[in-house]
């Protein structure tokens, strides 16, 4: 099994759980970009936000960023994004979900 998050999901590699649901895992990202910054991942393997299809799942993957966030005590405000294919910067071609917060986020958008 080649995909790194596959393996995490899998068992066989370790990473620091968060969040475990039957189809939905969420961990410490390794190299954290802000005090909080957790990856919201399917367990089964999903290229990217761009194949997928499954709504039941997609909704699994946005109420776990949020329990994700809560159990953070993020209450006062964090991000969610995701990175999809070489011109949206994915690294690891496994779907996940960015939770970031912890500290005050630059803004992201214009306007
Ligand atoms: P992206 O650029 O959106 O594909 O983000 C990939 C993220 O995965 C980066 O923030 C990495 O730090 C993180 N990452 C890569 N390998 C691991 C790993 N083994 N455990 C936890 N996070 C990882
Ligand atoms: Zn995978």
């Amino acid at each position: 099994m080649e995909c790194i998050f596959c393996r995490i999901a899998a068992g066989t590699a370790t990473a620091r759980i968060v969040f475990e649901s039957p189809r939905v895992l969420a961990f410490e990202d390794l190299h954290p970009q802000a005090p909080v910054h957790v990856l919201v991942v399917p367990r089964e393997h999903i290229d990217s936000l761009w194949e997928l299809v499954d709504a039941q799942l997609a909704g699994e993957l946005l109420l776990a960023a949020a329990e994700v966030a809560r159990r953070k005590g993020l209450a006062r405000g964090f991000r969610v994004l995701t990175n999809a294919r070489r011109d949206g910067g994915q690294e690891v071609e496994h779907l996940h979900l960015h939770i970031v917060g912890g500290k005050r986020l630059g803004r992201m958008l214009p306007g």
